[in-house]
């Protein structure tokens, strides 16, 4: 049960073959197997997915279900969950329970999805590889020494071991594809604003997004059917139309322009990695799509625009979180400004603390037209470079991450090169755009991501794009072995 599709979950569900109840149970179960090897969880909410289960099998009889009726998924611990505690991987949020649910977690309720729990993550979602969680580290399924990458690790650990069918992520830099290629699946982070962030802790408000990590384009469709829409607590939220996102996976691809931008394949990519991607783009010409080198110049730009804005917007989200309205709160302070200073210093981790730092000093006076204002401008370079890019291709591909994964402990003291491994994917966040990262063929025996950039609310495309791929290969389907999991 735990290897199917959602389709093919749904059409059990429908055929009457197991109930919810039995699958949210068969996952429980495994949750409960695996998961101590794993701690891709923070939150197992068994009571809470029994009750979903139920209900969804009563609402299986009258006929009103969803797809995602019944169907066992994991939230990312940084959407807002009422009732069931939401720490964002971080020391400060241990003891929150949110009094109303994220636009996100409402919209699978409603769908009548089952909630299994809350996943591991890197503190607010900052980080590479999951070591900066309050929680401890998550260990990846095809290697458990090695990090399932970050910051929703623990989405993609849970779903890549079949501790779910399915499970939501955010994407500021990074974090759903670059998990998702670490640990072999399909992750997509839709355009900005597609999804709503109300609910969604914030880290850096110009570039979150949420999304999904799931084992197939086909499963991704599904999820975005349900997670996109417009949001009216949501202002950044896009007021357009919602495709039907499963209706154009079976598309024709023929003719369809491809462009790899020469600055993704230089220096810094492992070699392995680049003759897997390579591989997969021969399989889309197999397809008949045609490929062409184009550049985006201002590539190397992303990395360090990222680090002002995204410190910059993290030090001014964060600063509720002081004790007093939000957060852990220190014993006995002998005055206010102690309150502040040891309650933040107690509930934060270092990642966090370098980043505040970075952000209020970048933000500073004097300093804000040198680097917070001069990172917009080169940030309008770079929206501008896909700009072109996409007057001449229809999509723009690439490897999701220079390597594959490493191993835990490997870059935790070397913030630059953790840094690097988001090479390729932060530019798509900087400028708003959507992107997928598929598997590929995997480099001793550690899954390789492709990723796939698409024009704004190109979403169908890219899953098209997608799914043609998994129809013909089979890379999405391989599975870690379970027996080293236990
Ligand atoms: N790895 C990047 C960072 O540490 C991106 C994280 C993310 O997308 N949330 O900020």
């Amino acid at each position: 049960m735990h290897d199917k599709s959602i389709a093919q979950l749904a059409s059990g569900l429908r055929a009457g073959e197991f109930s919810s109840v039995d699958l949210t149970q068969a996952f429980l179960d495994r949750i409960e197997q695996y998961d101590g090897a794993l701690n891709s969880f923070i939150t197992i909410a068994e009571q809470a997915a029994l009750k979903s289960a139920e209900a969804a099998d009563r609402r299986l009889r009258t006929g009103k279900a969803t797809l995602l009726t019944g169907i066992p998924i994991a939230h990312k611990d940084i959407f807002c969950t009422d009732g069931v505690k939401t720490s964002c991987g971080s020391r400060m949020l241990d003891h929150f329970i949110a009094p109303y649910d994220a636009t996100v977690v409402t919209r699978f309720d409603q769908a009548g999805a089952v909630m299994l729990g809350k996943t591991n993550m890197d503190e607010f979602a900052m980080g590479s590889s999951n070591e900066t969680s309050y929680y401890g580290p998550v260990h990846n399924p095809w290697d458990q020494e090695s990090v399932p990458g970050g910051s929703s690790g623990g989405s993609a650990a849970a779903v890549a071991a079949r501790l779910c069918v399915a499970a939501t992520g955010t994407d500021t830099g990074g974090s759903i594809r670059q998990p998702a290629a670490l640990c072999g699946l399909t992750g997509l982070k839709p355009t900005y604003g597609r999804v709503s962030r109300y609910g969604m802790i914030a880290f850096a408000s110009s570039l979150d997004q949420g999304g999904s990590l799931t084992r197939s384009a086909a499963d991704a469709a599904a999820m975005l059917q349900v997670m996109a829409g417009f949001d009216p607590r949501d202002s950044t939220s896009a007021e357009r139309p919602v495709p039907d996102y499963g209706a154009a996976l079976e598309d024709e691809i023929a003719g369809l322009r491809i462009g790899l931008p020469k600055e993704y394949f230089g220096e810094g990519l492992d070699p392995a990695v680049a003759r897997s991607v390579e591989q997969a783009i021969d399989e889309y010409r197999r397809l008949g799509a045609e490929v062409k080198k184009i550049s985006l110049p201002n590539s190397a730009l992303a990395i360090p625009t990222y680090y002002v804005v995204a410190p910059a917007e993290c030090s001014s989200n964060l600063a509720r979180f002081d004790g007093v309205r939000f957060g852990h709160r220190c014993d006995d302070p002998k005055d206010l400004e102690e309150l502040y200073k040891r309650s933040r210093g107690e509930g934060f981790g270092a990642e966090v603390k370098r980043r505040i730092l970075i952000g209020t000093y970048a933000l500073s006076a004097g300093y804000y037209d040198a680097y917070y204002l001069k990172a917009q401008q080169i940030r309008k370079l770079i929206s501008d470079d896909f700009r072109s890019a996409f007057e001449q291709v229809d999509v723009v591909m690439g490897p999701t991450a220079p390597g594959t994964a490493f191993g835990i402990g490997e870059k935790a003291d070397d913030p630059v090169t953790m840094y690097l491994s988001d090479t390729y994917t932060i530019a798509v966040n900087l400028a708003g755009l959507p992107a997928v990262s598929i598997p590929v063929a995997p480099v001793g025996g550690k899954p390789v991501g492709l990723q796939i950039i698409g024009d704004y609310f190109q979403e169908s495309r890219l899953l098209n794009m997608a799914h043609r791929y998994q129809q013909v290969t089979d890379w999405h389907l391989a599975m870690p072995e379970m027996q080293d999991l236990g």
